[in-house]
């Protein structure tokens, strides 16, 4: 299960992750309330759909006075937008997140995820943090590092630095990168996320190590014990008939084909739609 920006900040927030100040809008007039109460000099408009690529694709709107404000969250409400993760169909922008802005001096790459390879929790960062960070990925993968945490001890301090150094924190800063880092890593655990994403994180003028971006990604199967989290699930984002499939505990997968598949387990599945695939069929559900 996926949330917004602003919901995953708002879990941030209360592990003691450093995140700009900002607040949800649904319309122009609650996004320049917002904006007015948050008195800052550059305010950030930023689109809430569920998928990255935002800034890329002008989602991401930095407004200079409240007249901007208003006209930026006008722009955004309503518009569809289409990123690199959306397809080609696009989100329809719903809610906004009204942020201050940041005074950005670098931008780095943090996540967690759980590595199904090693079956632990891995943390992985870079200094080439951004929106480009799968372009690193692809030419420069040397350039990411990782820490692979034991689930017994958890993160510990001692890695936390390393990655800091690794990923060339000014030295002045590393003490508070980590603190960020071990934050993130209980969020993580006690909220059974199976991804965090910060992207970027920043070092900003001030001396501070700020969440910027927040992407959270929830094991569906450990939300039986997590209401605060299936709270946050926005319908709107989710396919209709996928909806209608959960309320019977049905794991419904909506695809584009023409072949219905009903199978018994997510393995045999996937084997299913493979098979299917390699015969030159598509399927329609699984
Ligand atoms: P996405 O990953 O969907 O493109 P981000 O939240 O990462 O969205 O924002 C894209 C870019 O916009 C960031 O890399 C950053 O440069 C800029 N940005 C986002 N939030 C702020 C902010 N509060 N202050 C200043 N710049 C911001
Ligand atoms: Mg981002």
């Amino acid at each position: 299960m996926n949330i917004h920006e602003y919901q995953g900040k708002e879990i941030l927030r209360k592990y003691g992750v450093a995140v700009p100040n900002g607040k949800v809008a649904f319309s122009p007039d609650e996004a320049v309330k917002v904006a007015k109460e948050l008195g800052s000099n550059v305010t950030v408009v930023k689109a809430q759909i569920h998928a990255g690529g935002r800034g890329k694709a002008g989602g991401v709107k930095i407004a200079k006075n409240l007249d901007e404000v208003r006209t930026y969250a006008k722009e955004l409400l309503g518009k569809i937008l289409v990123t690199h993760q959306t397809g080609p169909e696009g989100k329809e922008v719903k809610r906004l997140y009204i942020e201050e802005g940041s005074d950005i001096q670098k931008e780095y790459y943090l996540s967690l995820v759980l590595d199904r390879a090693t079956s632990r929790v891995t943390v992985m960062g870079s200094e080439e943090g951004g929106m480009d960070i799968e372009e690193v990925a692809e030419t420069n993968p040397e350039k990411i590092f990782k820490e692979v945490v034991d689930p017994v001890v958890g993160l510990t301090s001692f890695q936390a630095r390393r990655m800091a150094f690794n990923m060339n924190i000014p030295a002045n800063l590393v003490g508070k990168a980590v603190k960020l880092m071990l934050g993130l890593y209980q969020a993580f655990i006690d909220k059974d996320a199976s991804i965090v994403e910060i992207n970027p994180l920043v070092v900003t003028g001030q001396g501070e190590v700020v969440a910027l971006d927040a992407k959270f990604n929830f094991d569906a199967n450990a939300l039986y014990r997590h209401k605060d989290i299936v709270e946050l699930r926005d319908f709107d984002e989710e396919d209709a008939k996928e909806i209608e499939a959960s309320k019977y505990d049905l794991s419904y997968i909506s695809l584009d084909g023409n072949i219905g598949c009903m199978v018994n387990g997510a393995g045999l599945a996937m084997a299913t739609m493979d098979t299917i695939s390699y015969y030159g069929g598509s399927l329609l559900t699984s």
